[in-house]
């Protein structure tokens, strides 16, 4: 047999499966009976992608299956292997959906079967960053089960997304190893078919973020191959249909490693019989660089750990800053004041604390540089949540002096202590803020006393100064803006204009985060944009700014405006923390939050709104933006501001509220307007949100039409 053959036989036994499976179906519910994924706007997403078209019953599925036979030409070259390989995929697929017929939850804990739209949408900034460096799929069961779960974990340290089909998932269970989203390893299902969801998300990637037009198979192919750092770890023993499956992998540009004797393509299905060996040849094989950080602590640090929960019961010992005094804070100090390296604990450390207590922390990062501007420090502080939560079991919450801190009693038996979270520190910024820190001290207080009179007489100051400055900063009193490319990973065309009032749709840049990138690597994905020549003032249409644009999109943007939903509005790539649209009958904005699930009046969910706009195209009539936005007193300024907004989900108003409820008091003299915008418990349809409005008299019903 040639390696055509057993790639043919694959498919031809998975198509074989799939036929009756459907035939089934039919037999029992009829043709017209529905088929769908949940929260996805993208129908059967593989299909769609290949096909351009959407199915989205029985009858129509079997059609679709006709189409896949079609792909499933017979001759002994490498392009009739490759289709038949997405022949596969596409079977698998539609077998998968099959189990979701009448809305039922085919996938039991670990197993997270389908993934939502939301959760690649999530997955866009990490990756664009390089926090995710690539995505693994392993398949089957390792030799031994210590062995699975080391490979999983060297993945996990690197900060690759894992996820696991087939008998690795009953390894982990076996030694008890901790998976789950939150953590980055993924179960998907046991069966092998349960693959394809791992493929559908590389697959939406393209569609999301890429403006990959469905039907534009080629196209995809080519994206999935450049963009998607996916590669697929496969155990033996290898059957036609893991091959078939491997054969659709390879298709879309994601290598094949194997500790099988089988056949090898050069770069795409390779051989390496030790499985301890198996990162090194992915990574390798997939060309992934991993960021290293020498960090000297007794505990894993990675930013898989990033969305580890550590509960009560688990936890060695508590900082609340919401009963006690903590804060965190950077300050700038002059060269001489600052030690290098010097980590300094005034005050018991963690095994002074009895198991399961709450006490004071106050950790001060006091740095000096050359070129280190007191408009840094909060930049550099805001990261501090993302670098305490990398470490293993540790978990950090809030900001400033609303922190909340736990240590697990696993990483405090493994020998962590204080110092240890002052090495991280030091680590992180040390080389993340390298251009501008040239030296670094912390001072770590954990004394009652010390902290409430630091608390007091340190932090408090600079926290309302910084305020100050905060409230100061307007788009109007600034002399320029910053681009933000660092989507174009995945959105070739997308550039974010970052101004004051307006941070960039991640939610994640703001404008002092834009000015300190650009100062930290001037050639990097955050330029300075001038704005001197205006060209609409109501629209925010500049000169400067559209040259900038269109240099920075390769030409594929002309000209952008600031504050329009409507007229030139600024392009997503798909990772924006909430999405806005047009809700007609009520002559206003209904927002939705990616955490939202439910329904929103305009008729779409979160997923479908989103895929509304997207691969860094205008859609007039749908902005992708952050959460801060919301509040900004340029949200919408063109078409009258967040005067605008009728609905919202209840959870995201009561997120926003204080600050929205400041701005239209100040804009408006409205008070409370948070009580006037509906939410899923008022209205999830435009006639009753309408009832709603009127009777609570909302600005937008007197406005002129939007459109
Ligand atoms: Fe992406 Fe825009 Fe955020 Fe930059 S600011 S990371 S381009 S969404
Ligand atoms: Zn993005």
């Amino acid at each position: 047999m040639t390696l055509f053959d057993v790639v043919f036989s694959g498919n031809d036994t998975v198509y074989g499966l799939t036929e009756s499976a459907i035939n089934d179906a039919i037999a029992k519910y009829g043709a017209d009976k529905a088929v769908a994924f949940p929260d996805t706007a993208y129908s059967l997403p593989c299909y769609y992608a290949v096909t351009g078209t959407k199915v989205g019953n029985l009858g129509e599925l079997k059609e679709a299956l006709g189409v896949v036979k079609t792909l499933m030409t017979r001759e002994q070259k490498l392009n009739d292997a490759f289709m038949s390989g997405v022949a596969t995929a596409l079977c698998a697929e539609f077998i998968e959906v099959l189990k979701y017929i009448d809305g039922a939850a085919p996938y039991e804990a670990p197993c997270y079967g389908h993934l939502g739209d939301p959760v690649i949408r999530e997955l866009g900034v990490p990756l664009v960053t390089g926090d995710i460096p690539g995505v693994a799929v392993i398949l089957g069961a390792a030799p031994t089960a210590e062995e699975g779960v080391a490979l999983v974990k060297s993945y996990q340290a690197q900060g690759i997304l894992v996820t696991l089909v087939g008998g690795i998932i009953d390894q982990c269970e076996e030694l008890g190893y901790k998976t789950g989203a939150n953590v980055r390893v993924i179960p998907l299902g046991k069966e092998v078919t349960s693959v394809i969801h791992a493929v559908s998300v590389a697959i939406r990637a393209a569609l999301i973020f890429g403006n990959i037009k469905p039907g534009d198979a080629a196209g995809l192919m080519d994206y999935t191959m450049k963009r998607v750092p996916a590669f697929v770890n496969a155990f033996a023993p290898l059957d036609a249909v893991i091959v078939a499956c491997g054969a659709g992998a390879i298709a879309l540009g994601f290598p094949v490693i194997t500790n099988e004797e089988t056949f090898k393509v050069p770069k795409s299905l390779i051989v390496q019989k030790d499985v301890s060996k198996f990162n090194a040849t992915s990574l390798e094989a997939r060309d992934i660089k991993i960021k290293i950080t020498n960090i000297d602590i007794p505990v894993a640090f990675a930013s898989a750990f990033e969305g580890e929960i550590i509960r009560r019961g688990d936890m060695q010992v508590e900082f609340d800053g919401s009963r006690v005094d903590c804060f965190e804070l950077v300050t700038t100090k002059d060269m001489a004041e600052v030690e290098d390296h010097k980590i300094e604990v005034i005050g018991p450390d963690l095994d002074g604390f009895e198991v399961g207590t709450k006490h004071s922390i106050a950790y001060v990062v006091e740095v000096a540089g050359k070129r280190m501007q007191s408009d840094f420090e909060p930049v550099i502080e805001r990261k501090f949540h993302s670098y305490l939560n990398c470490v293993e079991g540790m978990m950090h919450t809030g900001q400033r002096d609303m922190i909340r801190i736990r240590v697990s009693k696993e990483t405090f038996n493994a020998g962590f202590r204080l110092k240890h979270l002052g090495e991280v520190l030091y680590a992180k910024v040390k080389s993340e803020f390298a251009a501008v820190v040239d030296k670094c001290q912390v001072m770590i207080y954990t004394d009652d006393a010390m902290c409430t009179k630091l608390r007091h007489e340190l932090a408090t100051p600079v926290f309302d100064k910084r305020d100050e400055r905060l409230d100061t900063l307007t788009d109007e009193g600034v002399d320029v803006y910053y681009s933000c490319i660092m989507c174009q990973a995945f959105s070739p065309s997308h550039v974010c204009v970052v101004t004051p009032e307006r941070l960039g749709l991640c939610g994640a840049v703001s404008w002092l985060d834009a000015k300190a990138t650009n100062e930290l690597d001037p050639q990097g994905p955050c330029q300075v944009i001038t704005k001197e020549r205006v060209i609409d003032e109501r629209i925010g249409e500049y000169e400067d700014v559209n040259e900038a644009v269109k240099k920075f999109s390769q030409g594929a943007l002309e000209d952008v405006s600031l504050y329009s939903i409507i007229e030139k509005p600024m392009t997503s790539c798909g990772c924006f923390e909430c999405i806005c649209g047009i809700e007609p009958l009520s002559n206003g904005v209904c927002i939705a939050n990616r955490e939202y699930a439910g329904m929103t009046p305009i008729g779409m969910t979160f997923p479908e709104l989103a895929s509304m706009t997207g691969g860094g195209v205008q859609t007039p009539g749908f902005m992708g933006h952050g959460k801060h936005f919301i509040s900004s007193k340029k949200f919408m300024k063109a078409e009258g501001g967040v005067k605008r907004i009728v609905w919202m989900p209840k959870e995201l108003k009561e997120q926003v509220a204080e600050r929205l409820n400041a701005t239209a008091k100040e804009l408006y003299g409205i008070d409370n307007f948070t009580d006037m915008i509906g939410d899923e418990t008022v209205a999830e349809d435009p006639e009753t949100l309408l009832a709603f409005l009127e009777e609570k008299g909302h600005p937008a019903l007197s406005m002129e039409p939007m459109m």
